[in-house]
C-alpha cells in the first residue's frame, strides 16, 4: 500500500510560529488547482504499488478549497490509482472553516478522517498565535464534525508557549480529552526565525521557551492521554486503538508516498524529490512543461539515518533484524555498538528498541549519536 499527500499552500492569515510552506494571497488558487491535477496525471507512475491506503491534504489550509476544486482532485487521484478498501482520506481543517454545509460536502466528497487545528483553547493565547479562530469555535467545530457522521477526527494541539503554567496545561489537556476526538497531535512550540514569533524573539521582544516547563508539560501530557486510553505511538502523537494515522504512520514506517504541489515532498524507497516552495513557479512551470522539483538518491548510509531517525520516535522502534536485512551486517553492528552507549535511554523487546519516556523529550539528538556520517 502507498499514499499520497497533497499540499494546499493557501492561509487566511499567517500563524505566528508557523514555518510551514503557505501563501495568504489567494489570487491563484484556481491555476494551482489545474496545476494539481496536472501534476497528478504527470506523476501517477511515481508509485510502484497503485494501490492507495491514504490520501492526506495538508497544507496550508484545505479547507480554503472549494467543493468543486477538492472534487476535481479526488477525481483526478481516482482516474489513476485504485483506492483501498479502508482508504484514510483525511482534510486539513480550520476551526473557522467549519460549518454544517462544509462537513456536508467534504463527508460526500469521501473524506473520513478531519484534522482539525485547534492549538488552543485560550482566546489570548489564539490572538498571540494569530489564528483566525476563537476558543469557542474550538470547542464548536468538533461537535459540529462528530454531529455531522465524522468518527475519525484528530486535534492539534500546541504547548511550551509563555501563556501557559502547568495548571492551564492541565486544563487545556482535561479539556481535549472531553471533546472525545480519536486522535490527538500535540506539538512543542519551535521558535524558527522567519516567523513572526522567531523575528521578536531575537529582537527581545518575546521571551524563550522554557524547556523544563515543557518537558514537565509533555511529559503531564503523555501520562493523561495515556491514563484516558491512547496509545502514544508518536512522540507528538496518540491515538485510540485502531486510529493511528495511516498517512503519518506509513510515513514513519518508510512506506512509499507520492506528495503533489508546492514544497510536497516525495519517497519511493530509494530516492526522495521534493517540489519547489513558490506557488507562482510552481505554475508557471506545470504549465510550460519544465521541470519542479529536485531530486536526492539515497544511499545506504542516508537510508539507514532516516530509519533511525524516524523509528526511534515510534513504538515501533528500530529493529536490529530489520536493520540487518535492509542495510546489511556493518550497519547492524555500527548500530549495535551505539544502543550499548544509549542503553539507559533505551527499552529492549525481542532485539527491538524504542525509547524510555523521559528520553522521548530527547528522541533527535539520540538518533544522530546513532547516524553513519558519510
Ligand atoms: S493555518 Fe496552519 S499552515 Fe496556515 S499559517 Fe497557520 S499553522 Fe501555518
Amino acid at each position: 500500500m502507498s499514499g499520497v499527500y497533497i499540499h494546499i499552500p493557501f492561509c487566511k492569515k499567517a500563524c505566528s510560529y508557523c514555518d510551514f510552506f503557505f501563501s495568504t494571497n489567494l489570487s491563484s488558487k484556481e491555476n494551482l488547482v489545474k496545476a494539481l491535477n496536472k501534476e497528478i496525471n504527470l506523476r501517477s507512475d511515481y508509485l510502484s504499488n497503485k494501490n492507495l491506503d491514504s490520501i492526506y491534504f495538508g497544507g496550508g489550509t484545505p479547507s480554503l478549497l472549494s467543493h468543486e476544486e477538492l472534487r476535481t482532485v479526488l477525481e483526478t487521484l481516482k482516474s489513476h490509482f485504485t483506492f483501498g478498501k479502508n482508504i484514510e482520506i483525511t482534510l486539513e481543517v480550520n476551526p473557522d472553516d467549519i460549518t454544517t454545509k462544509s462537513l456536508r460536502d467534504w463527508f460526500q466528497l469521501g473524506f473520513n478522517r478531519l484534522s482539525i487545528g485547534l492549538q488552543s483553547f485560550d482566546d489570548e493565547e489564539l490572538k498571540w498565535m494569530n489564528r483566525a479562530h476563537t476558543a469557542t469555535e474550538s470547542l464548536a467545530s468538533v461537535k459540529l464534525a462528530q454531529d455531522a457522521g465524522f468518527n475519525n477526527l484528530t486535534i492539534d494541539l500546541i504547548y511550551g508557549s509563555k501563556f501557559q503554567s502547568l495548571k492551564t496545561w492541565e486544563k487545556t489537556l482535561t479539556t481535549a480529552m472531553s471533546l472525545e476526538t480519536q486522535h490527538i497531535s500535540s506539538y512543542n512550540l519551535t521558535i524558527e526565525n522567519k516567523t513572526a514569533l522567531g523575528v521578536n524573539f531575537n529582537k527581545g521582544i518575546e521571551p524563550p521557551v522554557s524547556d523544563d516547563l515543557s518537558s514537565k508539560q509533555f511529559i503531564m501530557m503523555a501520562d493523561a492521554f495515556e491514563d484516558a486510553g491512547f496509545v502514544h505511538y508518536e512522540i507528538s502523537n496518540f491515538g485510540k486503538p485502531n486510529f493511528f494515522a495511516k498517512h503519518n504512520s506509513n510515513y514513519w514506517l518508510q512506506q512509499a508516498y507520492l506528495g503533489i504541489g508546492p514544497s510536497a515532498h516525495s519517497f519511493n524507497g530509494n530516492s526522495r524529490q521534493w517540489n519547489v516552495s513558490n506557488n507562482s513557479s510552481y505554475i508557471k512551470s506545470l504549465d510550460t512543461d519544465q521541470s519542479f522539483f529536485e531530486k536526492e538518491e539515497l544511499s545506504v548510509n542516508n537510508r539507514y539515518n532516516e530509519y533511525v531517525l524516524t523509528r526511534l520516535r515510534t513504538i515501533w522502534g528500530c529493529d536490529l533484524n530489520e536493520i540487518k536485512a535492509q542495510f546489511g551486517e556493518v550497519i547492524a553492528k555500527h548500530f549495535k555498538n551505539g544502543i550499548l552507549v544509549k542503553k539507559n535511554f533505551l527499552i529492549e523487546k525481542n532485539k527491538v528498541f524504542t525509547l524510555t519516556k523521559s528520553a522521548k523529550l530527547q528522541a533527535d539528538g539520540i538518533a544522530s549519536d546513532l547516524f553513519i556520517l558519510d
